[in-house]
């Protein structure tokens, strides 16, 4: 769950039409507008209201400093239920993507797996939807995206960049379970534990009611 308690507000004289902001808005609330020459020379960073979560990722990274957050007029609190849905298809997606049900997966909302498998299953389909309905990789954006497109995977739903620039993520990489035979060999020597380590994680996936 995340309140959502204030705003993205740009300064027009300042923005520079960079387009670093709408790069790493979680919610795809930003977008350049382009004018005719004689009215403005340089884009404008626009801001969607409805979609923006008031993360501050474009205030703390726009160059030119011209975004600042403002007071929300409608603080409002966004999540999900896991009530309407199926217990057994949450726990199987979360456990597909090799996730206890239970467990956290963003440290910043604290977001439970279960939830954005809810909200998959309910049809929200993409990391945005899911920062912006469910409220997760609303904040540091690190811990919570692989275990995201873990759960999008596991759901049939395989990464696909949003943005044609395509640099707010970039897929999902290697999990324990997926080290290759020939890796696992060439490091069992030097203390890497490849086997252990998934016994020990399978235990924690599998942990907690079914
Ligand atoms: S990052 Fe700043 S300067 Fe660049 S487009 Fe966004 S508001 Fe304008
Ligand atoms: S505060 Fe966050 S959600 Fe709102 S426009 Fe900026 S990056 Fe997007």
């Amino acid at each position: 769950m995340r309140i959502v308690n204030l705003l993205a507000e740009v300064n027009e004289d300042e923005c520079s039409g960079c387009g670093t902001c709408e790069k790493v808005c979680p919610t795809l609330a930003i977008h350049l507008q382009r004018f005719d020459k004689a009215v403005r020379s340089k884009p404008l960073a626009v801001i969607d209201k409805v979609k923006c979560v008031g993360c501050w990722a474009c205030e703390q990274r726009c160059p030119s400093h011209a975004l600042h957050m403002v007071r929300h007029p409608s603080p409002h609190s966004i999540g999900i239920s896991i009530e309407d849905v199926p217990w057994q298809e949450i726990a199987d997606l979360c456990r597909k993507a090799r996730l206890n049900p239970e467990q956290i997966i963003c440290y910043c909302t604290t977001t439970r797996a279960e939830e954005v498998a809810a909200a998959i299953l309910k049809g929200y389909h993409t990391p945005e939807e899911l920062s912006q309905y469910v409220g997760v990789r609303t904040g540091c954006k690190v811990e919570c995206t692989q275990p995201i497109l873990r759960l999008l995977e596991a759901a049939g739903l395989p990464f696909k960049p949003t943005l044609e620039h395509g640099w707010q993520l970039y897929g999902r990489t290697i999990t324990a379970w997926e080290v290759p035979e020939h890796v696992k060999a060439k490091y069992a020597s030097r203390g890497f534990y490849f086997d252990q380590d998934i016994e020990l994680l399978n235990r924690v996936v599998a942990a907690g009611k079914k």
